[in-house]
């Protein structure tokens, strides 16, 4: 059933445009002959600016022109437009001003990912687009201090699971309006699919399988004005999870029906969308259904930070019967503990090793979709896991876990998403084994808008694992992290259940991890971070 919805969903003439603009860059478009914006009146800037990746010396600026963003290419005609872009160190845009001219070429959706090179670091900027007589908002971005700096403090906020049917995305409201040197989001940027159950607001249409679906949900979510001003305000670093492209998917393995060929084409429709969407490298560009989104980022001498990609190389579930992707909790079975089994397949995984070995930052930041530290269940008959967690790759946590006790000094702390609750918690070299060394620390941010499982669950595993020191399901929220020479700090922002953009957000709770002292230590003195004078 599901196949043939996928077969009817790229049936007719959408058939020939999403595999033409997937698979065959044809000749006659994309062509570096552009065309004027089509004097329609619409502003073509309506999924707003948003900035990322930001280097010592360069910074990534992205935009989609899109004046009619649910009609096929946003309602543009199939040919080049011309884009001006300026960054400029204020924002009436005359100090240290920089110009270009760049194509919004139709075969990425009009969309562009400008990479301003041969800037000075560790500088604030604002920029804009120009198209024809349209102009954009105004962004703000900055570039990374230089490589060796000492640099006084890190200031991020860590963001996971927007679902835009279940709530309003007031946390990324207060995120916009937070003095930040990064956004960084972990994954389940989008939802595919829907739960009718709770639905404060509707999706543009059902469930997306080609290049224009995605691009039409893509344009649901930038439409909405809290996420635009998020994007605006500070440059992010991203990572996914499963639900850019689909629930619960492992490699090229679906939870559905579908045949890997099949998947392969709706997973290349996917990471195409999200690539056109979001302010990363051009060089991220996907070929067919790859994407590496994978990379380091330094901070001077303060912290190193990498975001991981935990779902397109890893190995499906264990022990699932049909040979279908798809996460449910399990006893113990003998595939779990295979060791060929992995999270982030094997180069992935030999290259965070040796990242980790050869780190110079004081503070080394993992950034991936979800909690690494166990959240099993002890029932009367045994230890219960959730299979798609880490607790379902036992193995392969060992080797990551291994390569961060390896590395000489720094301290190593673990951010992650997708369980929809707060999280601290202690990391030992072997997870499983409460006798074995405290070797990072990690935490885990609680989801923008998406629902959760019942709080009694967690107070469930909170009871079975004793690393876990925190974890609240109750409310959704972000991580305020703010990081200098000694410590670390993590404020648990949150709110019971954003109805209205406008939602009350409090502090659930604040933890510190100090430098040398691996594990989070509850925050007694409770300031809050946001009115900490700088
Ligand atoms: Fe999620
Ligand atoms: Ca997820």
């Amino acid at each position: 059933m599901q196949r043939r919805q996928l077969l009817t969903g790229l049936g007719g003439g959408a058939t020939a445009l999403a595999l033409g603009l997937l698979f065959t860059p044809r000749s006659g478009i994309g062509g570096d002959r552009p065309e004027p914006l089509p004097p329609t009146g619409d502003d073509p800037f309506t999924l707003g600016v948003a900035s990322g990746m930001p280097t010592p010396d360069s910074v990534v600026l992205w935009t989609r022109l899109a004046p009619r963003p649910f009609e096929p290419l946003g309602g543009l005609p199939e040919a080049p437009l011309a884009l001006q872009w300026e960054l400029a160190e204020d924002e009436r845009f005359t100090s240290g001003l920089r110009r270009g001219e760049t194509l919004a070429r139709p075969e990425n959706g009009h969309s562009v990912h400008v990479e301003v090179g041969e800037l000075p670091s560790d500088r604030r900027y604002f920029y804009r687009f120009r198209c024809g007589e349209a102009e954009s908002p105004v962004g703000r971005t900055r570039t990374a201090p230089a490589a060796g700096a000492n640099v006084s403090r890190l200031r991020l906020a860590l963001a996971s699971c927007q679902h835009y049917e279940q709530g309003a995305f007031a946390l990324q409201r207060e995120i916009a309006q937070q003095d930040l040197d990064l956004v960084v989001f972990v994954g389940d940027y989008l939802y595919e699919s829907s739960n009718p159950r709770y639905r404060l607001r509707r999706f543009e249409g059902p469930r997306p399988t080609t290049l224009e679906g995605y691009r039409r949900r893509h344009a649901t979510y930038k439409l909405d004005p809290d996420l635009r001003a998020s994007h605006a305000a500070h440059p992010w670093l991203l990572t996914w999870d499963d639900h850019e492209v689909e629930n619960d998917y492992a490699g090229d393995t679906s939870y559905a029906e579908w045949d890997p060929a099949d998947f392969l084409r709706v997973r290349a429709a996917a990471y195409k969308a999200y690539f056109e969407h979001m302010p990363v490298s051009p060089r991220m560009a996907p070929r067919g259904a790859s994407m590496a989104i994978q990379a380091h980022y330094g901070w001077g001498r303060l912290a190193d930070l990498w975001t991981l990609d935990n779902r397109q190389y890893r190995s499906i579930q264990a022990c699932n019967e049909d040979g279908h992707a798809g996460g449910r909790m399990l006893g113990s079975c003998a595939a779990l503990e295979d060791a060929s089994r992995t999270m982030f397949g094997t180069s992935q995984e030999r290259w965070i090793a040796q990242e980790l070995a050869t780190s110079q930052g004081a503070w080394r930041l993992l950034a991936q979709s979800t909690q690494v530290a166990p959240a099993c269940i002890d029932t009367p008959l045994g230890l219960r896991l959730y299979s798609d967690s880490w607790d379902g790759y036992p193995r392969a946590r060992e080797r990551l876990m291994a390569a961060i006790a390896a590395q000489p000094q720094g301290d190593v702390v673990c951010l992650g998403g997708d369980v929809h609750r707060h999280v601290a918690a202690r990391l030992r070299a072997d997870p499983r084994d409460l006798r074995s060394p405290v070797v990072a620390s990690e935490f885990v941010t609680s989801s923008i808008t998406t629902r959760s499982a019942s709080d009694t669950a967690v107070q469930w595993m909170l009871a079975s694992n004793p690393d876990l020191l925190h974890a609240r399901s109750d409310e959704r929220g972000y991580q305020l992290i703010e990081l200098d020479a000694r410590r670390l700090r993590c404020e648990m922002r949150a709110t019971a259940f954003p109805v209205r953009s406008a939602a009350r957000v409090h502090t659930q709770a604040s933890w510190v991890v100090e430098r040398g002292r691996p594990g989070p230590q509850l925050d007694t003195l409770q300031v809050p971070l946001r009115d900490v004078p700088t």
